[in-house]
């Protein structure tokens, strides 16, 4: 397969590599892409473990506020609800969908295109959805929307009794499990893959 470098785009061919390999750049020595031991599994298992803890860190509320006796819980998407309510709709969008929608779609797609491959399954759109998400991946900024919560936390900390909900603790796993698959999705391998099956 011709690759191009991502560092300094020297094109050069890359034969498949055994388990375990990782192939370098020959010009700069940037690292162009791996065959890890285990192939498809370990991204496949970080992805289901994503996908539960995504829907667990949005069923249930981040937090809870107390003021004065009255208490309030939000989720994930209720916090956008909030900002959609106070007048803030284009900002409720951005929130909602690089925290909501856009990591959901990126888990589902990568779902998808790993169990069609592990499996050997004939599923339609392999190709497209594979491409998808390399689009969608921009979109998925969870590790953003945990720096708002943290800034909110501090400053709330002092005016109202702040609980944090089981959804915060999801989402705070969800970055790392999230970020874990990503990083395991090796688009080469994907297309590798996908390539043989025909
Ligand atoms: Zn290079």
């Amino acid at each position: 397969m011709l690759t191009a470098c991502h560092e300094c785009d020297a094109l050069q061919q890359i034969n498949s590599l055994p388990p375990g390999g990782v192939a370098h750049c020959v010009c700069c020595g940037a690292r162009l892409h791996g065959n890890p031991k285990g192939g498809l599994d370990a991204p496949l298992a970080l992805s289901i473990s994503s996908l539960v803890l995504f829907l667990i860190a949005n069923l249930f509320p981040l937090l809870s506020l107390t003021v004065a006796g009255r208490t309030q819980e939000t989720t994930l998407s209720g916090a956008s609800w909030a900002l959609y309510q106070a007048e803030m709709a284009p900002l409720a969008a951005v929130v909602w969908l690089t925290s909501v929608l856009g990591p959901a779609l990126i888990i589902l797609a990568s779902l998808y295109v790993l169990v069609a491959l592990r499996l050997a399954l004939p599923l339609p759109f392999v190709r497209p959805v594979l491409i998808g998400i390399s689009r969608l991946q921009p979109w998925g900024m969870l590790d953003v929307f945990m720096l708002g919560v943290l800034v909110a936390l501090v400053k709330l900390a002092g005016m109202a009794d702040v609980v944090l909900g089981p959804g915060l603790y999801a989402f705070t796993a969800l970055i790392f499990f999230f970020a874990a698959a990503m990083a395991r999705l090796e688009p080469h391998l994907l297309w590798e893959r996908l390539g043989s099956r025909r």
